[in-house]
C-alpha cells in the first residue's frame, strides 16, 4: 500500500468492537481535548487507560466517566510535564511496572502552544517551557517506559504533530519547532526499534480541532466550524490498532 492509500484507509477506519480489549495505554494530556476523547474511545473498545495530565480535577472527571460507563478501571497519574524530573519519570515507570507489568501503547498528546510571535521577540522562558513539555518530557517518558513497551506483543508509540511541525510557518515559534522535534524523535525511534522489537512508532497531525488550544491559537474563529475531538479519532485508532502494526514511521493526518 502506498502512503496515499494508507492515509485514505486511516480516514475511513471503523474500529471493530473490542479491538483494544485488555490492552494498556498511557495517554498524556488525557484530561481535556483530543486526549480525553481518545481515552474514552479506547476504553469503550476495551482498553485500560493510564490517564496522565496536569490538572487532577480534569483527570478525575474522565476517570469518573469511564467508571460510570462500566469500562475497564483506569489509572490516574497527575503530573506536570513542565517541571517533572528524569527521576520522577523513572519512579513513574517503576510504579506502573509493578501495577501493570507491560504497556501496549504510549500516546504523546499533551502540549503547550506558547506564544504566537516572531522569533526575534520570543520570550526565552516561554520557549524553554514549550520545549520542556512538548519535546523533553516526551523523550524522558519514552525512555522510562520503553522497557514496559518491550513487554507488549504489539507495542505502539504515537507522537502528536501539527501542520506547522511538517512545514514551518511564521510566528509559530517554539510550538512549530517542538512539533518538528516530535517528528524527528518518531523517526529515530521507529528505525531503532523496527528490527529488534515489536514496537511500532508513528506520528499524527490532528488538523484544526475544536479544543481549548485551537481557540487559543485562533481566537477569532467560530469553534463550530471545526470538527470535535471525537470526530477526528478514526486515524488515531487506525495507527494504535492492528493496522498500525503493519508499518512503522508513518506520519499521518487525522483529517
Ligand atoms: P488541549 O489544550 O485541549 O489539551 C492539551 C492537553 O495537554 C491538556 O489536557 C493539558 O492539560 C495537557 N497539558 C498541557 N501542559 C501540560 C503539562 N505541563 N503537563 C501535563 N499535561 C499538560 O489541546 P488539544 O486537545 O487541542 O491538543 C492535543 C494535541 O493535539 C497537542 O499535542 C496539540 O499540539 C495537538 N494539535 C491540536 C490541534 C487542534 O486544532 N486542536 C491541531 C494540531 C495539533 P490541562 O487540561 O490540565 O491543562
Amino acid at each position: 500500500m502506498d502512503i496515499a492509500a494508507i492515509q485514505e484507509a486511516a480516514y475511513q477506519y471503523v474500529c471493530p468492537t473490542d479491538t483494544f480489549k485488555d490492552r494498556i495505554f498511557l495517554i498524556t494530556g488525557a484530561g481535556d481535548g483530543i486526549g480525553k476523547a481518545l481515552a474514552l474511545a479506547l476504553a469503550r473498545q476495551g482498553a485500560t487507560i493510564i490517564l496522565l495530565g496536569r490538572t487532577p480535577e480534569k483527570l478525575e472527571q474522565v476517570y469518573d466517566q469511564i467508571e460510570a460507563e462500566g469500562l475497564p478501571q483506569p489509572a490516574l497519574v497527575p503530573m506536570n510535564l513542565a517541571v517533572a524530573t528524569a527521576e520522577q519519570f523513572h519512579e513513574l515507570a517503576g510504579m506502573l511496572t509493578k501495577e501493570f507489568g507491560r504497556l501496549d501503547g504510549l500516546v504523546h498528546n499533551a502540549a503547550l502552544l506558547g506564544d504566537i510571535t516572531p522569533i526575534e521577540s520570543y520570550a526565552e522562558g516561554t520557549w524553554d517551557t514549550v520545549m520542556q513539555v512538548n519535546v523533553n518530557a516526551a523523550f524522558y517518558l519514552t525512555r522510562a517506559l520503553l522497557p514496559m513497551l518491550r513487554q507488549s506483543n504489539d507495542g505502539r508509540i504515537l507522537f502528536t504533530s501539527s501542520s506547522v511541525g511538517r512545514k514551518g510557518r511564521a510566528f509559530w515559534g517554539a510550538y512549530a519547532v517542538s512539533k518538528f522535534a516530535n517528528e524527528g524523535l518518531m523517526q529515530v525511534l521507529a528505525e531503532e526499534l523496527e528490527n529488534t522489537t515489536k514496537i511500532r512508532v508513528h506520528s499524527i497531525n490532528p488538523g484544526g480541532t475544536r479544543t481549548r488550544m485551537r481557540a487559543q491559537a485562533f481566537p477569532g474563529e467560530v469553534p463550530e466550524t471545526r470538527k470535535t475531538p471525537a470526530e477526528i479519532l478514526p486515524a488515531y485508532l487506525y495507527l494504535l490498532g492492528p493496522e498500525g502494526a503493519k508499518h512503522t514511521g508513518l506520519a499521518l493526518n487525522a483529517q
